[in-house]
């Protein structure tokens, strides 16, 4: 009966389904839903033989002569995100290989399947009602449920949609969601402000009228402000707020993750760098779309260049999404957006709990604010009006999704950016080769901050080489003369030294002394690493671990070789050599806990430790203003890993690190111990000179043939079974390359690698095989592979092995 109200009415919607199913669904919407959908809504649906949730895109065209099935219920009173963002969803849907529903799944909070349980409950009318009587069957039979408990959306048996809306419109029942309240409670501050129509009244004694005078000035005050000036100030204000003179209300006050208020800044006067870098900028506000690749050292002015063109978007109307790199606390960028703006930023991260993560999205749809700041996934943040989107640290690997739909967010941001006919502003102190070759081959502008704030000095880099200490014994073997004597100088001045080694654990390469074999972890084909504090050997890709005790496999030796080194040894070994030193660790095997970051970045601030040990974690966003010196155990370390991007991998590092130093106001100073001191991703991190790095490097892209200046596809298979795995590796193989035989413009256009072994070839007792699709032509590449996918849809999930399409790969192990 529904089914035919639906045709009557003529209107049918597409329906992606909240899964992972490919396409979308037409349905046809009943009469009394109509006025009640609308696109970006959830909607209820009959699935195959399950109900199941979809997101309306809008209104489709009903396929001809199929039967089109109703929706059964609309779950949303608002839409989730703005009709808008759907080409982005389908864009990416498109070119990541993902189903759409999926993507749309992705770009939602988390905090929306809290918010889904959502209960239906009686009304007083509706008891009324049902005691009166009168209702049709099903309606009756609803009131009655009803009226002995509120039910869940979806435990409701088999009722059509329809009739919920209708007693919902005639007021006899309510839906109700039932949030979780946030994790962290929001602090809140008074404060006071003239109220729009104040008494006019000239008998105030002076102290009111001084006080009334101070909020007039400063238009909004903090009750707190004005007790600090006036004494006694508080009752006063009571009576005059209870008199009409004045309004009080409460305002969310803002902390930093060491407890401090974030307080209200003040914006400096600029640069004359940054001044023309923003005036260029703010002038291409509002004029479509275009994307913008700043350059500069970290401490060069990038984030006040940030906050002015949010600032000049934002007063023309335009809303602002800020990205930045995922990290363990919130980010300088992050802090300081607050500090300028205030109320008017919604933050989008992982440490945000569930309902708090639905507010802050709610607080967007709903226009309460126009910027929102936030980790990859905030590149989904639903404005419809969009100005202006920063990707801070543009060339962060944190970008890039690994799992699920794998996307990078800032590919996505310039992608977001033109369909919105905004602004994409890309900054970093060490741009990725890809964005700097859109800047070399015209389709980016590069914007240019030549020199430290306050003409601070970069760091002095000096390299030493390591080859020199290979005989000798002992910590003098890692730890050079050189580097001893600036940690015992920098000591010495009471200033504090970082050094820095990318490797945790005490010995990451175990070898037995008696037979050579190497300690390997049971379920991966990697060694094992000996963790000191744990007594144990840890498998760093699946957490396999054996006693410190145990023997050599091979063997039974006992003897086992502690070769390699990671932070464990470096900080064993500095105790050793200054022992009236206050020394930590930090890497993810001291900061397990929350608030074990906090710790170790207070004792750095407050002065307690004087030598800081750490991994790639020290890198991210944390501002070290006492560290004058930072060492660089080993530079080589992500040099020797054979993947296309080592070289840069390594440059970004190690220009990263050595901007640790110096970022007060003494002069910082990096000793850099290298066995490759020769190689140019080294020597240009020294030199702390991107040119010198961009040119040799993308030489070397444009002789092998890799991205940027190709695009790529990986096809990655694994599964438990070593046989099966290999052969439907080798079966896609055939596939790929029979329907690229097909097609000349193909065999022309693409270059098939594979299948071959990854590199790392078992991970977690999964063995693992790839194909890498290459070619110069994005689109010849993406018509490739939706083909394969299309052709052969079946035949990857045999025998449980999985295949994963990674488009564009940041990792090709
Ligand atoms: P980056 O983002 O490139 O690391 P910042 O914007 O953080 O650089 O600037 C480095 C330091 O200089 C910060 O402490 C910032 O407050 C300060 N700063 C930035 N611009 C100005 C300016 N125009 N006048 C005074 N101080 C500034
Ligand atoms: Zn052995
Ligand atoms: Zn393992």
């Amino acid at each position: 009966m529904i089914g035919s109200t639906a045709e009557a009415a003529g209107k049918t919607i597409e329906v992606a389904m909240a899964m992972s199913v490919p396409g979308t669904y037409t349905y046809g919407v009943p009469e009394v839903l109509a006025s009640a959908v609308a696109a970006g809504m959830r909607v209820l649906v009959s699935f195959g033989r399950r109900r199941a949730t979809g997101y309306v895109l809008g209104p489709a065209s009903p396929p001809e002569g199929k039967e089109i099935k109703p929706i059964l219920d609309v779950m949303d009173d608002a839409p989730l995100f703005p009709a808008s963002m759907i080409p982005l969803f389908r864009w990416a849907a498109d070119y990541y290989k993902h189903p759409l529903g999926a993507v749309i799944q992705t770009a939602l909070p988390g905090g929306l399947t809290v918010a889904e349980s959502s209960t239906w409950r009686i009304t007083d009318a509706g008891r009324d009602c049902l005691t009166e009587g009168g209702l049709a069957a099903d309606e009756a039979r609803v009131l009655g449920l009803l009226s002995r408990k509120p039910l869940r959306v979806l435990s409701i048996p088999a009722i059509p949609g329809a009739v919920l809306a209708t007693l919902q419109r005639r007021g006899y029942i309510l839906r109700t969601r039932t949030l979780r309240a946030g994790g962290t409670k929001a602090l809140q501050e008074r404060w006071v402000r003239l109220p729009s129509m104040a008494p006019v009244d000239g008998s105030l004694s002076p102290k009111k009228q001084a006080l009334l005078d101070a909020v007039a000035a400063a238009g909004e005050l903090p009750v707190r402000a004005l007790a600090a000036q006036t004494p006694n100030a508080r009752p006063h204000l009571r009576a005059l707020e209870r008199s009409g003179h004045l309004e009080t209300f409460a305002r969310r006050l803002y902390r930093d993750p060491f407890g401090e208020a974030i307080l209200p800044d003040t914006a400096p006067v600029l640069t004359a760098d940054q001044d023309a870098v923003v005036s260029t900028v703010c002038a291409a506000l509002g004029k479509g779309f275009r994307t913008f690749l700043l350059k500069g050292v970290t401490g060069s002015g990038k984030t006040e260049v940030y906050l002015r063109v949010a600032s000049q978007a934002m007063a023309s109307g335009q809303s602002v999404v800020v990205l930045v790199p995922e990290i363990a606390l919130i980010t300088q960028t992050e802090r300081r957006f607050r500090a300028r703006f205030g109320e008017h930023v919604a933050v989008l991260h992982s440490g945000l709990s569930a309902g708090e993560r639905f507010d802050q999205w709610t607080r967007i749809l709903r226009r309460e604010v126009r910027i929102a700041i936030g980790v990859r996934s905030a590149v989904f943040a639903p404005f419809s009006d969009l100005g202006v989107i920063i990707v801070d640290e543009e060339h962060d690997a944190s970008y890039k999704q690994e799992g699920g739909l794998h996307y990078s967010a800032r590919d996505l941001a310039v992608v977001r950016a033109q369909q919105s006919g905004a602004v994409a502003l890309l900054g970093s102190a060490t741009p990725s080769l890809q964005s700097y070759y859109n800047v070399r081959s015209g389709k980016y502008t590069e914007l240019v901050l030549p020199e430290r704030m306050e003409a601070r000095s970069l760091p002095e880099v000096r390299t030493v080489d390591l080859r020199q200490c290979r005989d000798l014994r002992g910590p003098g073997r890692f730890v050079s003369a050189e580097l001893n004597r600036a940690i015992a100088a920098t000591l010495d001045r009471g200033e504090q030294a970082l050094l820095f080694l990318n490797r945790r654990g005490y010995a990451n390469f175990p070898v037995c002394a008696a037979c050579g074999e190497a300690l390997r972890c049971r379920h991966c084909n990697i060694s094992l690493t000996l963790h000191q504090a744990e007594n144990a050997y840890r498998c760093h890709y699946c957490g396999f671990s054996l006693p410190a005790s145990a023997a050599c496999s091979a063997c039974g030796s006992k003897q086992i070789k502690r070769l390699g080194m990671g932070t464990e040894k470096v900080e064993a070994a500095i105790r050793a050599l200054f022992p009236a030193a206050r020394v930590a660790r930090m890497d993810r095997d001291t900061t397990r806990r929350r608030g074990d970051i906090l710790r170790l970045l207070k004792g750095l601030r407050e002065k307690t430790t004087d030598i800081l040990i750490g991994t790639q974690m020290v890198t991210q966003g944390h501002d070290f203003p006492g560290i004058t010196l930072v060492g660089v155990i080993c530079a080589d370390l992500s040099l020797s890993f054979p993947d296309f991007r080592s070289g840069e991998r390594t440059f970004q590092l190690l220009s990263q690190v050595a901007g640790r130093a110096g970022r007060g106001d003494r002069p910082g100073q990096v000793i850099l111990q290298t066995y490759n001191p020769g190689h140019f991703s080294i020597r240009a991190a020294c030199a702390q000179d991107f040119n010198a790095f961009y040119e040799p490097e993308i030489g070397f892209r444009k002789a092998l043939g890799y991205p940027p200046v190709t695009r790529m596809i990986q096809l990655r298979l694994s599964g438990r079974h070593e046989r099966f795995t290999r052969e439907q590796a080798e079966a896609l193989g055939t596939q790929c390359r029979a329907l690229q035989a097909a097609d000349p413009g193909w065999v022309q256009a693409l270059q098939l690698l594979g299948p071959i072994e990854a590199p790392l070839a078992r991970i977690a007792g999964h063995y693992r095989w790839q194909i890498l699709v290459k070619s110069l032509q994005a689109a010849a590449l993406h018509r490739f592979v939706d083909r394969l996918l299309a052709v052969y849809p079946h035949g990857f999930a045999r025998n449980r092995v999985k295949l994963v399409i990674d488009v564009d790969p940041l990792y090709l192990m």
